[in-house]
């Protein structure tokens, strides 16, 4: 079982790469920000709860987070590996995941960080906004979600820094390109 954290700014390629990485090692993919966006889609008390948080840009709090995941992670029992995806953003969501892998006997194996610049980012989720019309997308929420990840979640990359787990790739160039950085770093 081969686990694995893709991390980076919004608008970084973590879906796009995703998708490439569970066509090739079929990993079962959980992506917080889909399951949100499920959530609020259908309206159930999940989604009536974080829709406006969501709308603004900012972090769900973590109570709501980890209990969605771990959800997530029950419903898979015979998972060969995931993918997650937007998960972790915080210290305390890490240390929750790791917690989470232990009780399956199973850990985070690889965190691989795409390593793009704050302009790039915001290049792309422009180009993107004009494409998928997402309502998280706004202008006036960009600023909050670039925010949120340069303030908080890139504390995450130290917690595995230390651990020796993180994989730092470069984000910039053809998609097929980053593909082959990540899938290096695989074992
Ligand atoms: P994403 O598509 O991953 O950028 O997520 C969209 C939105 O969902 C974020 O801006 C947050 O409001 C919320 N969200 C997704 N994943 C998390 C997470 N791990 N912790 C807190 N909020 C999250």
């Amino acid at each position: 079982m081969i686990n694995l954290v893709i991390f980076g700014p919004p608008g970084a390629g973590k879906g796009t790469q995703s998708e490439k990485l569970i066509q090739k090692y079929g990993f079962v993919h959980i992506s917080t920000g889909d399951l949100f966006r499920w959530h609020t889609k259908n309206d159930t008390p999940l989604g009536k709860r974080v829709k406006e948080i969501m709308n603004s840009g900012a972090l769900v709090p973590d109570d709501i987070t980890i209990a969605m995941l771990k959800e997530e992670l029950d419903k898979n029992p015979q998972a060969k590996g995931f993918l997650f995806d937007g998960f972790p953003r915080t210290v305390a969501q890490a240390e929750a995941l790791d917690r989470f892998m232990k009780e399956n006997n199973t850990a985070i194996h690889y965190v691989v960080a795409l390593d793009v610049s704050e302009k790039e980012v915001r290049d792309r989720i422009a180009k993107r906004r004009t494409i998928e019309n997402r309502a998280d997308d706004e202008e006036d929420k960009l600023n909050k979600r670039i925010t949120e990840y340069f303030t908080k979640t890139i504390h995450v990359l130290p917690y595995y820094e230390k651990a020796g787990r993180l994989n730092t790739v470069n984000g910039i160039g053809p998609i097929d390109e980053i593909f082959a950085r990540i899938t290096s770093v695989i074992k």
